[in-house]
């Protein structure tokens, strides 16, 4: 089989350098996947000179015609969609439904936000005494896009897609860790576009990524990835006051209320919220807080469930959960296990192997439950980002209410009740930017949700109007009304 090289992708063309990284598959780390050129420094300097020339142009088309550009770049995805989720299920681990339903997911994101154009074109008009007032919307001008591993097709074009609607020409960074699949995308719709609206350079966080944030002539900074590093680039960038949107970490509580049902289908939608992509999801379900008198019971159905989880490669056909995508985060994972050592913890490891895999081929990790827990506990207030999930008794709803705020996250949060007028309520009091009632999984977050964390998990939102909005300058124009 022909060898996969992905390279750079500058002013419409391909560019090649010497320093070559190898990806490896995560189900079974002595298989590579393919390589990718890295860039440096100086790629990034070249693709914003060719962004800043071509988005002065691209500003001029109309939104209609950038949306139609959009569109076809959605064709393009959908038309190769199987092909794409097979290479993301050999770079990034997850089964292959979850890789096709993320590459659709960039095409419907492409179409979503072709499809708000008339957003940009329907001026706010303000007429009163000092005259007439124009609210209207303009490019920013070059957008860095900074994307993390665990999705990188549909938070790549989350931030992309309403970037290049509103007029802006961007360079993108896609994560090392799973570069391949976005980067293949991205050089084969960048053809569609003018030449420079769209640049992919390359290479690690601590080079491309810092010079892609502090290049002056950068003006957004648009981050989806971690708190840590979201601190970082909002330090980088404040030298050249660029406009940020940070899309952070989390940890997502689920409070199970006094009068729900524990039947089977709040069963397989915690586990579903838990364990899909292997617990690899932003908004994902990363701590339980469930009545002191429906403690046992929950935690029987809820272990009982998770044990019908196979774990192998994407692409074996009993798998139902991937592996972790990379050794670092496996270590974390690990480690945070490793570091209980309360006596009254008990952790239960459950699911089994996919015939014929062995749980050292790769970055594998059981589903892992853990129960009597103390709220404190470093399992529960960390983000662990794998198949690790602690469940918490609590005593009053207020207690549970103040387990789920008491923290610097404030991604996602969510209620599972029978009572929907009592779930708003309990929502209102909760510190986060989505709250979920009865469904806390992939795919609940839909494109046209306004999406994004209170406190540390980020600034800005995106899905919606509001993601597009945050790619645009507003500019309000005056003109007096006694001249
Ligand atoms: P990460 O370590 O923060 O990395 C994200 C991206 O930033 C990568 O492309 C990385 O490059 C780059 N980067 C690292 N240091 C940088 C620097 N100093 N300047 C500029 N760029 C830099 O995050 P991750 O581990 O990939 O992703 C997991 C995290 O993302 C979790 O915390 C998760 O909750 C969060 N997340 C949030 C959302 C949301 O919507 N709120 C969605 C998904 C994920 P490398 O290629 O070198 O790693
Ligand atoms: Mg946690």
């Amino acid at each position: 089989m022909k060898k996969l090289v992905e390279t750079l992708w500058i002013n419409g063309k391909r560019v090649e350098t010497d320093n070559i990284a190898i990806i490896s598959n995560p189900s079974n780390i002595t298989e590579q996947v393919g390589e990718i050129m890295v860039g440096s420094e100086e790629h990034v300097n070249i693709a914003v000179g060719a962004a800043e020339v071509a988005w002065k142009q691209w500003a001029k088309v109309s939104p209609e015609e950038r949306a139609t550009l959009m569109e076809k770049a959605a064709n393009y995805i959908e038309e190769n969609v199987d092909e794409l989720a097979h290479l993301l299920v050999l770079e990034h681990g997850k089964v292959f439904n979850e890789c096709k339903f993320e590459v659709m997911a960039g095409a419907n994101i492409l179409r979503y936000y072709a499809s708000l154009k008339h957003h940009l074109t329907e001026d706010k008009v303000i007429e009163n005494y000092q005259g007439k007032m124009v609210l209207t919307r303009q490019p920013i001008g070059v957008v860095s896009v900074i994307v993390p591993w665990n999705g990188p097709i549909v938070l790549g074009f989350l931030m992309i897609a309403p970037s290049l609607l509103a007029g802006n020409a961007v360079v993108v960074k896609p994560p090392m860790y799973c570069p391949l699949t976005l980067v293949k995308i991205l050089s084969n719709i960048a053809k569609i576009f003018p030449e420079g609206v769209i640049n992919v350079v390359t290479g690690s966080g601590s080079k491309v990524g810092n010079s892609m944030v502090k290049h002056p002539r950068v003006r957004k900074v648009a981050f989806t990835g971690s708190t840590e590093v979201g601190r970082d680039i909002m330090r980088n960038a404040a030298d050249t006051v660029k406009n940020v949107s940070m899309e952070l970490g989390g940890n997502d509580a689920a409070i199970v209320l006094e009068d729900a049902t524990l039947d089977k289908k709040l069963i397989d939608e915690m586990v579903q919220g838990v364990f899909t992509m292997c617990g690899q999801i932003c908004y994902g379900i990363k701590r339980i807080y469930v009545p002191r008198d429906k403690y046992t019971e929950f935690i029987e159905k809820f272990t009982n469930r998770a044990d019908k989880i196979i774990v192998g490669p994407g692409l074996h056909p009993e798998s139902i959960m991937g592996p972790i995508n990379n050794k670092d985060q496996y270590e974390k994972i690990k480690k945070l296990i490793d570091g209980i050592n309360d006596d009254q913890v008990e952790i239960r490891t459950v699911g089994k192997m996919a015939q014929g895999v062995s749980l050292t081929d790769g970055y594998y990790v059981l589903p892992t439950i853990v129960v009597n827990v103390r709220n404190s506990a470093q399992i529960v207030q960390d983000e662990q980002f794998g198949p690790v999930i602690p469940i918490i008794p609590y005593d009053s709803l207020d207690e549970a209410i103040e387990f789920a705020n008491n923290t610097e996250f404030g991604l996602g949060n969510s209620i599972w009740t029978s009572d929907e007028e009592k779930a708003f309520k309990i929502a209102k009091q909760l510190q986060s930017g989505s709250v979920f009632i009865n469904i806390h999984r992939m795919g609940a977050s839909a494109v046209n949700m306004p999406f994004g964390g209170f406190k540390q998990s980020g600034i800005g939102r995106g899905h919606g109007v509001e993601g597009l909005l945050e790619h645009t300058e507003l500019q309000a124009i005056i003109k007096r009304s006694d001249m």
